[in-house]
């Protein structure tokens, strides 16, 4: 059982996600926002005031499946999670490319079948390392907090990843990523160069240096490829580098500019583990919304807190 602010971080690592990605989405595809300039929660169509995007509603189907006690260990878990997305695709208002184009790629909703069109999509482009599987990893961890699981959610990080994304840095930024969250919502603190250690030694070598990179500037003094999962690792690394509250991390990480929403949900997926969901700006929760409701409020932060509840066995209010 998780002590009360264990449970508080296992929130965050959901809502901040969640509240990043809507604090994003009104910046989307622009330049930078250095300071002073302040970065605002507004709406900005198609998004409504507190909307979350693609980022979140990507990553609920994980969640939920979790909360119903599946394990993501399971192909046949794994299918239907696929199957969630390809129903949410249908209607969503924003699908990242590489995404759309595996999912529509796919004959039967299996594992296997959205794992061939991932690789399909791969060979057809050259490249798959886009930023779309890191940005909904959040909820991955949560089913792997109990002691002597990380190796159990470094393996189920990457099979995740690979339902959508082949190439390997795709699956090496949720593998270190989640068990950075592991061990922020355990243990307070985000244990980012210790999860780089759990990589092959060649693969922990460039993420070490990729990190290094990272902690050295401010996010919108990264390269503007933040599109591509090292960029929006790495600019979320840096605003959690640099960010001394879980406002300012969120905010840091939408003055990157370009793919402001995923870096921001990147960014908060962690950053909400290491705060808590107490630490956002009550504001921002009080507004937060998206799929799988389909008016305003009618799913938001109080849902995904149920959901994180169940996930990690943590009794819910009726
Ligand atoms: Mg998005």
């Amino acid at each position: 059982m998780l002590t009360p602010q264990q449970l508080d971080r296992a929130v965050g690592a959901v809502t901040a996600s969640a509240a990043g990605d809507a604090l994003g989405a009104a910046y989307e595809f622009r330049a930078p926002v250095l300071p002073p300039t302040p970065i605002t929660l507004h709406a900005a169509p198609p998004w409504g005031l507190g909307e979350w995007t693609d980022d979140t509603s990507m990553a609920v189907p994980i969640l939920q499946a979790l909360a119903r006690g599946r394990s993501l260990d399971d192909s046949a878990v794994l299918a239907s999670i696929v199957g969630e997305w390809i129903g949410w695709c249908r209607s969503a208002k924003d699908v990242g490319l590489q995404t759309k184009a595996v999912l529509a790629g796919i004959r039967h909703v299996t594992e296997d079948d959205a794992r061939a069109s991932a690789r399909a999509v791969h060979d057809q482009a050259g490249r798959s390392a886009g930023n779309g599987s890191l940005m909904r990893t959040g909820p991955v961890a949560l089913g792997y907090l109990g002691e002597g699981q990380a190796d159990a959610l470094a393996a189920a990080a990457r099979r995740v990843s690979e339902l959508t994304h082949f190439e390997v840095d795709a699956g090496d930024a949720c593998v270190v990523w989640s068990l950075a969250i592991r061990s922020a919502v355990l243990g307070g603190t985000a244990e980012l160069r210790a999860a780089v250690g759990a990589l092959p030694g060649a693969r922990a070598a460039v993420w070490h240096a990729r990190l290094d990179a990272a902690e050295a500037v401010l996010p919108w003094e990264l390269p503007a490829n933040n599109g591509w999962v090292v960029g929006a690792l790495q600019a979320a690394w840096s605003a959690l580098v640099h960010g001394s509250s879980l406002r300012e991390v969120l905010e840091l990480a939408v003055r990157a500019g370009n793919d402001t929403d995923t870096v921001a949900a990147i960014a908060g997926s962690l950053a909400g583990a290491v705060y808590g969901a107490a630490a956002l700006p009550a504001e921002w929760v009080a507004v937060l919304h998206g799929w799988p409701g389909d008016e305003f409020r009618a799913f938001g932060a109080a849902e995904l807190e149920a959901l994180v509840r169940r996930a990690v066995g943590a009794p819910v209010a009726e």
